[in-house]
């Protein structure tokens, strides 16, 4: 079994101190095969697009050298990148210039400023779960990234027992699932909401087992760890689940082209 972890946060995402050197060092300690670092990217306005390209260069120079100091380990170049249909135009701009080897299409706040990202105040109404699905269906659509990340993220609110349960939207899930089958975008597993008593990763197996079932196998798993202790704590707990569900791969993109590994 090889393990991968495609969804790392460190030192050039705001919200992380992770040192990148320390994580490789406990990815090779357990047995890793592939790891992919995807610091934050955020283009909504253009001061951020300006003070975004440096910095991507610095973090990209930086993953360089740390490539070479552990050969052993597949590491990835990614972002996360927020909101990429909002922002197509700049962003073929910027990656026409800097090579990213991976890059994780994610909806942390909607056109209609709901942030679905936030772990700890997020009352979900069912009118915003369809405002949520239906952007995310948008940007699936648009494109132009090779993940979909954290499908159904406002779930890891610790107000997830009040979140309404979906059923109403479940055709949009559908069309997202096929639209992503015919471009081939990976679906994420992400297992951070472990970490808030959430029980279970995110999509949860009832939409995951749709995926499978309209012909998805395309999937990869991201901690989302920003910090050393939770990279790889939830790992073998995801991968019950996953085998149980038939998976019978994983998948990460090196090199351009997406490889499997059992599981
Ligand atoms: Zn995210
Ligand atoms: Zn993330």
């Amino acid at each position: 079994m090889d393990k991968i972890d495609m969804h790392i946060h460190g030192q050039f995402s705001s919200d992380s101190k992770q040192d990148y050197r320390k994580l490789c060092q406990k990815a090779i300690e357990k047995k890793y095969k592939a790891i992919a670092f995807t610091e934050h990217f955020d283009l909504l306005n253009s001061d951020q697009q300006n003070y975004a390209v440096p910095v991507l260069k610095k973090y990209i120079n930086c993953l360089t050298k740390i490539q070479n100091e552990f050969p052993g380990l597949k590491i990835i170049k990614g972002i996360e990148l927020g909101e990429p249909h909002r922002i197509v135009d700049a962003a073929k701009k910027i990656f026409s210039d800097i090579k990213i080897d991976y890059i994780i299409g994610s909806l942390h706040f909607t056109k209609t400023k709901i942030c679905v990202s936030d772990k700890t105040n997020n009352l979900m109404t069912e009118r915003n779960l369809r405002q949520y699905y239906e952007e995310t269906l948008e940007m699936v659509e648009a494109g132009n990234f090779d993940t979909l990340g954290h499908l159904s993220i406002y779930k890891r609110s610790i107000f997830y027992q009040q979140i309404p349960c979906g059923k109403k939207v479940q055709h949009i899930i559908d069309e997202i699932f096929k639209e992503m089958i015919k471009k081939n975008i990976c679906l994420e597993i992400n297992n951070s909401s472990f970490e808030i008593s959430c029980p279970t990763y995110l999509p949860d197996p009832i939409y995951l087992a749709r995926y499978k079932e309209l012909g998805g196998e395309l999937i990869t798993i991201g901690s989302d760890a920003h910090d050393l202790d939770f990279f790889d704590k939830y790992y073998e707990r995801t991968l019950v689940s996953l085998r149980e569900l038939g998976f019978s791969h994983l998948y990460y993109k090196y090199n351009g082209v997406w490889d499997g590994c059992n599981i």
